[in-house]
C-alpha cells in the first residue's frame, strides 16, 4: 500500500497554546518558571500533534516542523548560522537568545521578516556574511527526535521522518548583509554543514528526511537551477551514510525541472498537485524505479474538505505506472490552515460538514491510501465504504447547497460589460471637475483611515458583540468616538478627514460579516509569525450585499464637518486574498463577486453626500503568482476587478486606494490602470526611494507618498517631512502631491498620533508657504 503521509502540522496548537506560553516567556525571560511551562508546552503540543498523526493512521509521522517561532530560524539555529551581530555561540543557544534574534533587544534591531512565499505566514530572514557560521548549533532537533520515538514505541506502525529546509532553499531565501558577491559563495560550507547534518541524523536512527526545497516553484536563474545537482550528488556521496531524501516542492508546479529531479540521487520527490495538478504528466511516464512520487492531493493551504473522488482519479492514473513508488500526501506543510475543526462549535452544521482543517486532513490522506489500496467491496471494507460515502455526501451537499449559488449574483455577473470597469471621463477631466469642487489647498493633507484604537473602544466592540450592551448604547459609544476623531482633525487643520474606523475590528472581517457568501470560525488560528496568529474568514458562496454597510456611519461623520469626509472600504483583493477562499471557481470570479457588492457600497457612499470614497488595497501586491510568467493573467483581472467596484460613482466623486509596503516599480502599468484618482502609499521608511518609479513611469494620477513611519512611537519632525516632500517633489509635479501619513493609526496612542500630524500639517504649510 502507498504510504500516507503529510509535509508539515501546524505548531501553534489549537487553542493556540505556544503563543500564550511563548508570550509568558517574553514577559519574564528570567523566570525559571516561565522557561519551563514554555518548553512543557513545546513537548505537549509536539507529542499530541504526533499522535493525532499516529491515530489517523498515517505511515510516517513528521518531527522538525515544531519551531520556537519560526522553521527558519530554527533551521539557522541547528546548522549554527545565526546572524553575527548578535554575537551568539549558536552551540549554547539558549531561548532568551533564540527570541532576541527574532524580536530583538535595545541593542540589537530583531532579524528581518518576510512574506513565506505567497502564504500569510512570515519566516525570519537569514543573514549572510563572510563570517556566519557552519559549524553545528543547538540541538533541540534531536530532542525532539527522541521523544517521537519514545512516543511511537508505545504501539502503531507508524515511523518518523524528519524535515528539514533544504540547503539551497535556505540560502536563497537570506539576504547578503556583507562581505560576499553571491549567496553561492556560502555553499561550500552550507553543504558540510547538511552533511554532516544528515549523517548525524542517520546515527540517529533516522531513515527518511523530507528535503523542502520550495524555491524550484519559483523562476530560477540558471545559477540556481544548475547547482541542484552537484548539491545533492554531494549530499549522497556516501548513500548508506545518509537517510533516504524525499526532497520536497511545493505552493507550485515543477515540471520545468522533471528531468533535473528524475535525475538527483534522492530517494523521492513531492509534487503539490493542488496548486499544480497538470505537472503530475511531465513526472510519471518514465519515472526512475529507484524513486519514490509523493503526491500532494489534500490541500494543506485551504480548509475544504477533498473531492475524494477527483483525487482518487488523480491517484489511480498515478498508481498505474508507479505502483509501490506512490505516496500521498497534503500538498504543503499544514502550517496554513487551522488545527481542528472540532473546536467549532459555533460554525452551523451544514458549512461545518464542508471543511477539513489540519486533524481531518490527516484522516483524509488516509482514507485516500486505504481507498486506493483496497476495492470497496472486499471484506473489512465497510467502514472505508462508509468514510468514503460521507466524504462524497459532503461534497456533494456543498456542490448543490442553494447557499452556494446565489441566482441574482449569477445574473449580475452575466451582465458585467467592459463599460462597468470604466468611470464617465478621464483622469484629466475628473480631476479638474473634482478641484472645481473642493478647491483644496496645494499639498492636501489626510490620513489613511484608522485613528488610535483605544482599549476603550476595542472593549466596546467586545461588549456589544457578546450582547453585554445594547444597539444604541453601541451607537452613541461609537458616535462620541467619531465626533473626538473629527473634532481633533478639524483642530489639527487636516484638509480631507476619515471617520477613524472605531467600529472595525479588522478591516476584512468588518465587510466580510455583512456580506453574504462569508463566514467566520471561532478558532480557526492560523500562524502568521512567531506568536502572531490571524483568523481568516472564509468565503463559501456567491458574494452578496444584502444592504449597505458603512453608510451609517461616513453619513454621520460627514454630518460633523464642512470638510470631505473620506468613506473607507477595503477593495476586492484584499477582501480575497486575507481569506480562504472557494475551490469551485476561480480566484477572479470571487473577485468580480466582491467587486459588484463594493461598487454598490460604492455608489450608496455616493448617494449620501460622501464625495471622497477610499478603496483600501494592500494586499494587491501579495497576490501576485509565484512565477512571473503568471503575473500577467492576475494583474489583468485584479486591477478589473478594483476597476468595477470604483467606477460606478460621477466624474466628481474622487477615489482613493491606498497600498502599504509600496515596491511595486515592476507593476506600475497596473498600478496606474487601476486609475483611483489618488493613491496613498507606504515610502517614508524608504527615504521616498520607492517614490522613483512612479516618476520615471510617469505615473499619471494624484499620489500621496507617507511622510512617516506610522510603525514607530516617535514622533516625525517638520523638518524630516517637509525634506522628505522636497523629495517627492523632486520625481512628482507640485500639483499631484499630497500629504499623509504611511498607514492607518490604529495600533498608536493619542498623544503620538496628535503631535506627529500637527507636525504633518505644518510640514504641508511650509510647502505652500514656500511654493
Ligand atoms: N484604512 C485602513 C487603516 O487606516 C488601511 C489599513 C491598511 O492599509 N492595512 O487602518
Ligand atoms: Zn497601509
Amino acid at each position: 500500500m502507498a504510504v500516507a503521509h503529510v509535509l508539515g502540522f501546524p505548531r501553534i496548537g489549537a487553542q493556540r497554546e505556544l503563543k500564550f506560553a511563548m508570550e509568558a516567556f517574553w514577559k519574564q525571560p528570567g523566570d525559571a518558571a516561565a522557561l519551563q511551562h514554555l518548553q512543557e508546552t513545546g513537548r505537549t503540543l509536539r507529542a499530541r500533534h504526533w499522535q493525532a498523526q499516529v491515530d489517523a493512521g498515517l505511515d510516517l509521522i513528521t518531527v522538525g516542523d515544531f519551531a520556537w517561532y519560526d522553521q527558519v530560524l530554527n533551521t539557522l539555529a541547528l546548522l549554527g548560522a545565526l546572524p553575527t551581530r548578535f554575537g551568539f555561540d549558536a552551540q549554547r543557544l539558549t531561548l532568551a537568545d533564540y527570541y532576541t534574534l527574532a524580536r530583538g533587544d535595545q541593542v540589537n534591531f530583531a532579524m528581518e521578516m518576510t512574506k513565506w512565499f505567497d502564504t500569510n505566514y512570515h519566516y525570519l530572514v537569514p543573514e549572510w556574511t563572510a563570517d556566519v557560521g557552519f559549524d553545528g548549533g543547538a540541538e533541540w532537533l534531536f530532542d525532539e527526535i527522541a521523544e517521537a520515538r519514545a512516543l511511537l514505541r508505545q504501539g502503531g506502525k507508524a515511523q518518523a521522518k524528519v524535515v528539514l529546509l533544504g540547503p539551497l532553499s535556505l540560502l536563497y531565501l537570506g539576504k547578503i548583509k556583507s562581505g560576499l558577491s553571491h549567496k553561492l559563495d556560502l555553499l561550500p560550507r552550507v553543504l558540510k554543514a547538511y552533511q554532516a547534518l544528515l549523517q548525524k541524523l542517520k546515527t540517529a536512527g533516522v531513515e527518511w528526511v523530507q528535503i523542502d526545497e520550495p524555491i524550484l516553484a519559483l523562476e530560477l536563474d540558471a545559477q540556481w537551477r544548475r547547482a541542484f545537482a552537484p548539491v545533492y550528488s554531494a549530499l549522497a556521496v556516501e548513500p548508506q551514510s545518509i537517510p533516504s531524501l524525499l526532497l520536497a516542492t511545493y505552493f507550485d508546479g515543477v515540471a520545468a525541472h522533471a528531468e533535473l529531479l528524475s535525475g538527483l540521487p534522492v530517494a523521492g520527490v513531492h509534487l503539490d498537485l493542488v496548486r499544480a495538478p497538470q505537472q503530475l504528466a511531465a513526472f510519471i511516464a518514465g519515472w526512475p524505479q529507484d524513486k519514490v512520487l509523493s503526491l500532494g492531493v489534500v490541500d494543506g493551504r485551504n480548509i475544504w474538505r477533498t473531492d475524494v473522488d477527483h483525487a482518487l482519479q488523480i491517484l489511480q492514473t498515478a498508481q498505474a505506472q508507479l505502483g509501490e513508488r506512490l505516496w500521498i500526501a497534503s500538498s504543503c506543510s499544514l502550517l496554513h490552515v487551522p488545527v481542528d475543526l472540532a473546536n467549532e462549535n459555533k460554525l452551523d452544521a451544514e458549512l461545518k460538514s464542508w471543511l477539513a482543517f489540519a486533524v481531518q486532513k490527516l484522516d483524509e490522506v488516509v482514507l485516500l491510501r486505504d481507498a486506493l489500496g483496497r476495492s470497496e467491496g472486499e471484506d473489512g471494507g465497510a467502514v472505508l465504504k462508509q468514510k468514503l460515502y460521507l466524504a462524497r455526501a459532503a461534497r456533494a451537499a456543498r456542490n448543490s447547497s442553494e447557499r452556494i449559488h446565489n441566482a441574482l449574483v449569477q445574473k449580475r455577473l452575466q451582465g458585467v460589460t467592459a463599460a462597468d470597469a470604466e468611470r464617465h471621463s478621464g483622469f484629466a477631466e475628473r480631476i479638474a471637475t473634482q478641484q472645481k469642487k473642493w478647491q483644496l489647498p496645494a499639498f492636501p493633507t489626510t490620513t489613511i483611515g484608522s485613528f488610535p484604537q483605544t482599549a476603550e473602544i476595542r472593549q466596546t466592540r467586545a461588549a456589544y458583540k457578546r450582547g453585554e450592551i445594547g444597539h444604541l448604547d453601541y451607537l452613541e459609544k461609537m458616535r462620541d468616538e467619531i465626533r473626538l476623531v473629527v473634532d481633533k482633525q478639524e483642530e489639527l487643520g487636516l484638509d480631507v478627514l476619515v471617520h477613524g474606523e472605531p467600529e472595525r475590528n479588522d478591516m476584512v472581517e468588518y465587510f466580510g460579516e455583512q456580506l453574504w457568501g462569508y463566514a467566520f470560525t471561532a478558532n480557526g488560528w492560523v500562524q502568521s509569525y512567531g506568536s502572531r496568529c490571524v483568523k481568516p474568514p472564509f468565503i463559501y458562496g456567491d458574494v452578496y450585499r444584502p444592504e449597505a454597510m458603512t453608510v451609517g456611519w461616513s453619513k454621520f461623520a460627514q454630518s460633523l464637518t464642512e470638510k470631505p469626509m473620506k468613506g473607507m472600504l477595503t477593495g476586492p483583493v484584499t477582501m480575497l486574498q486575507w481569506s480562504f477562499v472557494r475551490d469551485d471557481q476561480p480566484r477572479s470570479t470571487t473577485a468580480l463577486q466582491i467587486a459588484l457588492a463594493l461598487r454598490d457600497e460604492v455608489v450608496d457612499l455616493e448617494k449620501a453626500g460622501i464625495g471622497m470614497i477610499q478603496i483600501d488595497e494592500p494586499a494587491f501586491r501579495e497576490g501576485l503568482p509565484l512565477k512571473a510568467a503568471d503575473w500577467r493573467e492576475y494583474l489583468d483581472w485584479a486591477v478589473r476587478a478594483f476597476r468595477i467596484s470604483a467606477a460606478g460613482v460621477q466624474d466628481e466623486t474622487q477615489i482613493h486606494t491606498h497600498m502599504c509596503y509600496s515596491e511595486f516599480n515592476d507593476i506600475l502599468p497596473w498600478i496606474a490602470a487601476m486609475d483611483a484618482d489618488v493613491i496613498t502609499i507606504e515610502t517614508s521608511r524608504s527615504d521616498m526611494e520607492l517614490l522613483d518609479g512612479f516618476g520615471e513611469y510617469a505615473y499619471p494620477n494624484d499620489i500621496g507618498p507617507g511622510v512617516y513611519d506610522i510603525h514607530s512611537p516617535r514622533i516625525p519632525e517638520v523638518a524630516a517631512m517637509v525634506r522628505l516632500m522636497q523629495k517627492a517633489r523632486g520625481v512628482i509635479p507640485d500639483q499631484r502631491l499630497w500629504v499623509n501619513p504611511d498607514c492607518g493609526l490604529k495600533t498608536r496612542n493619542w498623544p503620538e498620533t496628535y503631535a506627529a500630524l500637527a507636525n504633518m500639517v505644518a510640514a504641508a504649510r511650509q510647502l505652500r508657504s514656500a511654493k
